[in-house]
């Protein structure tokens, strides 16, 4: 189940099948000078369908939100082998309660997509990027704050610290990143005839910043090669040989340079090391602790997640989320009734109850 059935720029949709891969998708809505915004990093190997089940979001979110904001309509085969067919492929729908955004990020508990109509939007004309480095991660995160207060909508705003720079450094070699403990990115897109423009202003703010150096990438190839560096910071951190607990936690976007400080201290306490990066725009950094034999030192285990309990439990005191756009599943189970009130699992409980009674879908999940 991998079709694009149809690719419809008078109305503004695709329609797909879940199997679909998001890479094939965006590709083909660009030939016909069209997007489909939501962006994960891993876009060439993920399916459509999962994306819808974990509402995924990436770089994008900051100026075009996550995946559910995409979905127009959905068909969904119930655990009782009912089809559902909600929405449409209307832009506005407001005809009964929003069962699209129930299924979508609804992780595979409660009904299996079948085949979703996704909205699209003109692709814009063109973009330009500034990469910049800084002496510490703090700096940069104060530089994401300015750039936003400053009154730019970028449509990427990411940065990363010194240890995930560094695994990248040996990862694809010493050249691929300017010295500097501290990275980031800010992308617009635009106009073509009024971009550049827009980046020589951005760049005036952005020295101003504290930066070591600061990088222009003007046409579609250099800024497709900075997303393609970025891409691969994931793979970086895997290249280490250390086990990475991803967390993708996300915290009000004032809170940051507090997150990245609280970060830098559970490395010390712990002696674990935490590598962050990610969607600063949106407070989502993904923060990554870096454990050597999670799955066969028992002790190793138990200090990395005592560290977890630690992190979380700071994420919850700050009035942040335990995941952004991964969702809960299995690895943060432990953590989803401390994240949310009594209340709303009771009303998780009673949806599921309600859709899936016998528990055959995605059982042990964090309803399970
Ligand atoms: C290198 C890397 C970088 C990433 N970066 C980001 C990022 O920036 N932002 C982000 O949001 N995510 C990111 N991700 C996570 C990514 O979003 C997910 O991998 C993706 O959304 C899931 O797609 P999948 O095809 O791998 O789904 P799977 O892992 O196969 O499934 C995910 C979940 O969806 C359920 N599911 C799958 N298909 C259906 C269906 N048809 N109906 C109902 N349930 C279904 C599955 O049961 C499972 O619970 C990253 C992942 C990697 C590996």
């Amino acid at each position: 189940m991998d079709r694009l059935l149809e690719l419809n720029p008078a109305d503004g949709v695709a329609v797909v099948e879940p199997g679909l891969i998001l890479d094939d998708l965006q590709e083909a809505a660009r030939r016909v000078g069209w997007y489909y915004p939501p962006d994960p990093a891993s876009l060439k190997e993920c399916s459509v369908g999962g994306t819808l089940a974990t509402n995924a979001g990436g770089p994008r979110c900051v100026k075009y939100g996550v995946t559910r904001h995409y979905v127009l309509g959905l068909e969904v085969v119930l655990p009782d082998g009912q089809i559902l067919e909600t929405g449409g492929r209307c832009h506005k729908n407001k005809t009964g309660l929003d069962l699209i955004g129930m299924f979508v990020g609804s992780e595979g508990l409660l009904g299996v997509i079948t085949q979703a109509t996704l909205r699209l939007i003109p692709h814009p004309e063109a973009r330009a990027m500034l990469t910049a480095t800084f002496p510490d991660f703090e700096t940069a995160a104060e530089a994401v704050q300015a750039i936003l207060n400053q009154g730019w909508q970028p449509s990427g705003l990411e940065i990363t610290d010194g240890f995930t720079l560094q695994a990248a450094r040996d990862y694809l070699g010493p050249e691929m990143l300017p010295d500097g403990d501290a990275h980031l990115i800010v992308e617009l897109d635009g106009r073509r005839d009024t971009i550049l423009q827009d980046l020589a202003k951005l760049r005036e703010l952005v020295d101003t910043l504290g930066a070591i150096t600061v990088e222009e990438a003007r046409d579609p190839e250099s800024c497709e090669a900075i997303w393609k560096l970025r891409r691969e910071f994931s793979y970086s951190l895997r290249a280490t040989g250390l086990i990475k607990l991803n967390e993708d936690i996300v915290v009000p976007r004032s809170k940051l340079v507090d997150l990245v400080r609280f970060a830098r201290q559970l490395e010390q306490d712990t002696g674990i090391p935490v590598a962050c990066f990610g969607h600063a725009g949106d407070g989502n950094i993904h923060t990554n602790l870096m454990v050597k034999d999670y799955e066969t030192d028992p002790a190793e285990k138990v200090k990395a997640d005592a560290a977890l309990d630690l992190l979380f439990k700071w994420v919850i005191a700050n009035n942040g989320q335990i995941t952004g756009e991964h969702g809960v599943g299995l690895a943060k189970k432990r953590w989803f009734a401390d994240a949310v009130s009594p209340v709303s699992v009771e009303v998780h409980r009673r949806l599921k109850e309600a859709l899936d009674p016998k528990g055959i879908l995605n059982p042990g999940k964090f309803l399970g």
